[in-house]
């Protein structure tokens, strides 16, 4: 069978979520991956999570052209290129993101994405085993939400210490108040990784309409009067669609993909001698991402994850997880999070804070000696932009990638916040016990040309690379696709994944990414959820007050 209904490029966060959904309406569907499988305890382990994002078994291996505003730094740009995608390599942390972020996107031409409309989703996708949060939550979805055992004591201290400096304590952050310090949500089921591939693809195979092929697209193919039939692949084969070819193969790769099939900006395809089939200049423009950095602390107890990072120590994890999926490598360690926001004026967090009880890089390349702990800080809302661009017209060239990264001076400004606000919460007396001192940035690091020399040497990738396809009313024309996800100047042609996002939102990616897979399955099937009617909670002095 090389023909289906549906033709899915990218069996990754949104890909999994639309396969699954057009089957379950009665549809073939055939999901093509250039990844190979994910079994094994690399990706199934929840503690392993700094591993498989540089194996290049398992990622793309992508890296950013040298970022002018961090003195030429490149950095690493992981995507799965396995099944699952990017949620078979992720930090499996859970947030939906705040309801104003997609109000936002409304207001910038995405029509139907308001919190109102894509919260129904959210639920749809949820199985979540909370605490019982009342009508925000949904609890019989694919995807199984849980929280971690919290049996580190720095967990609780982390959400004390903002208590003590005046933040609000939230309760559910993915409920009505994101605002808040509290306990972090992953997609962690019974020990294991859940990703899209265990939430939604295998269930959609079970269903016999889905069907996964392993290879690589190369381009889309078209008939005569610009309707996408199906896809070529690399190294020859095709794959005819009968309905549409939906992208659903990332941020990076997705405007990669529409631009070898001649949908993009007419001068850059021009340079690569490609044939024009739809001018549209935004494609591969709005690149955005969140950044952070780890800020380390050495320990006064021998309390952290360090007692485990030797031989013996991660044989006994990886025993006790493979025999009883139990112990530290059954949670991803990220237990404690925060959202903030950085000044009073802004009405909604714009900090994030995820909580590690060890210091280490996130990719695992470097441990801090000793006992220690960080927080990952960040802002959320860069207004830096980045491009994809093609290297070439040949397919297995990996694209350029340019984030700018901090090439707005507010980055610089909302940074230093970051830092001198997460010193005053970590000198609360809650770590009166457990803190020795800063590691990094370090004593005698204060002013502002010591933080920005700290800044550009040491900010890294959250790994949220997204906006690349952006949604926006068709007579935009820097949108890529419409709010039904439709590829603006071509027929039978979609996008499904982070690609589409108009702006980031506040928090991780996977869950608006398998969001939009959702949606944009319902937009395909002509079908929608009714709205909801609720409303976030919202610090009411939030124009007086920065806590
Ligand atoms: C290391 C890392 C840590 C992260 N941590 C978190 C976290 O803790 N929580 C969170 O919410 N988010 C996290 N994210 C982000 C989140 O996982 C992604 O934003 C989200 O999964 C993106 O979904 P997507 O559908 O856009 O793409 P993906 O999930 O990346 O799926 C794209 C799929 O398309 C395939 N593909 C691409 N090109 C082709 C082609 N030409 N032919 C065939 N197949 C192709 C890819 O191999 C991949 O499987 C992290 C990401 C990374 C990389």
């Amino acid at each position: 069978m090389s023909v289906a209904d549906y033709i899915v490029v990218g069996a990754g966060s949104g890909g999994c979520a639309v396969a699954y959904r057009l089957a379950e309406a009665g549809h073939s569907v055939i999901v093509v991956e250039a990844g190979g499988t994910d079994a094994g305890p690399f990706i199934q382990m929840p503690g392993a999570l700094s591993y498989p994002m540089n194996m290049r078994r398992y990622d793309w291996g992508f890296s950013t052209e040298p970022e002018p505003h961090l003195g030429g730094r490149v950095l690493a740009c992981p995507r799965g290129r396995v099944i699952g995608g990017s949620s078979s390599i992720n930090g499996m942390v859970y947030v939906r993101g705040h309801a104003r972020d997609y109000d936002h996107w409304a207001d910038q031409g995405a029509d139907g994405w308001r919190f109102a409309d894509v919260l129904p989703y959210f639920q749809r996708m949820e199985n979540w085993h909370g605490p019982a949060t009342s009508e925000w939550r949904g609890t019989d979805g694919p995807l199984h939400v849980t929280r971690g055992a919290q049996d580190n004591p720095l967990f609780r201290a982390f959400v004390a210490a903002g208590a003590q400096a005046g933040y609000p304590v939230t309760e559910d952050y993915n409920g009505a108040a994101q605002e808040g310090f509290g306990v972090m949500e992953a997609t962690i089921w019974r020990g294991q990784r859940w990703s899209a591939a265990r939430a939604y693809l295998r269930p959609a195979q079970a269903t016999g309409r889905v069907r996964v092929v392993r290879g690589e697209v190369a381009r889309v193919r078209f008939d005569a009067e610009n309707r996408a039939t199906g896809v070529e692949l690399l190294g020859g084969g095709a794959l005819d669609a009968r309905a549409e070819v939906i992208l659903a193969a990332s941020s990076i790769n997705t405007p990669k993909l529409l631009m070898l099939s001649g949908i993009g900006s007419g001068a850059h395809l021009a340079e690569h001698g490609i044939a024009l089939r739809a001018d549209r200049p935004g494609v591969g423009q709005n690149l955005q991402d969140h950044l952070e950095l780890y800020l380390q602390y050495a320990a006064r107890q021998p309390v952290t994850l360090y007692k485990y990072w030797n031989l013996p120590g991660k044989a006994w994890v990886g025993a006790q997880w493979l025999f009883a999926r139990r112990g530290p490598g059954a949670s991803n360690q990220f237990e404690a999070c925060a959202f903030i926001r950085s000044r009073a004026g802004i009405d909604y967090p714009d900090i994030q804070y995820h909580f590690l009880p060890i210091a280490v890089r996130y990719d695992g390349q470097a441990v801090a000696e000793g006992h220690g702990f960080q927080t990952h800080v960040g802002p959320m809302r860069s207004k830096s932009r980045g491009w994809v661009r093609l290297r070439s017209d040949r397919p297995e060239d990996a694209p350029r990638i340019c984030f700018n990264y901090m090439s707005h001076p507010d980055d610089w400004a909302e940074f230093r916040t970051c830092i001198r606000l997460t010193r005053e919460i970590m000198g609360q007396a809650a770590f009166e016990p457990y803190l020795d001192h800063e590691i990094q940035p370090g004593a005698g690091c204060e002013s502002d040309d010591a933080l920005d020399g700290f800044i550009r040497a040491h900010v890294e990738s959250a790994y949220h690379p997204c906006g690349t396809a952006r949604m926006g009313r068709a007579d935009d024309p820097m949108a890529v696709v419409d709010p039904q996800g439709r590829v603006i100047g071509a027929q039978g042609l979609r996008v499904a994944d982070s690609s589409i996002f108009p702006r980031i939102t506040n928090g991780n990616l996977n869950a608006p990414s398998i969001m939009a897979g959702e949606k944009i399955a319902d937009h395909v099937l002509g079908r929608s959820l009714p709205a909801a009617n609720l409303e976030p909670v919202i610090a009411p002095d939030w124009a007086e007050a920065q806590r």
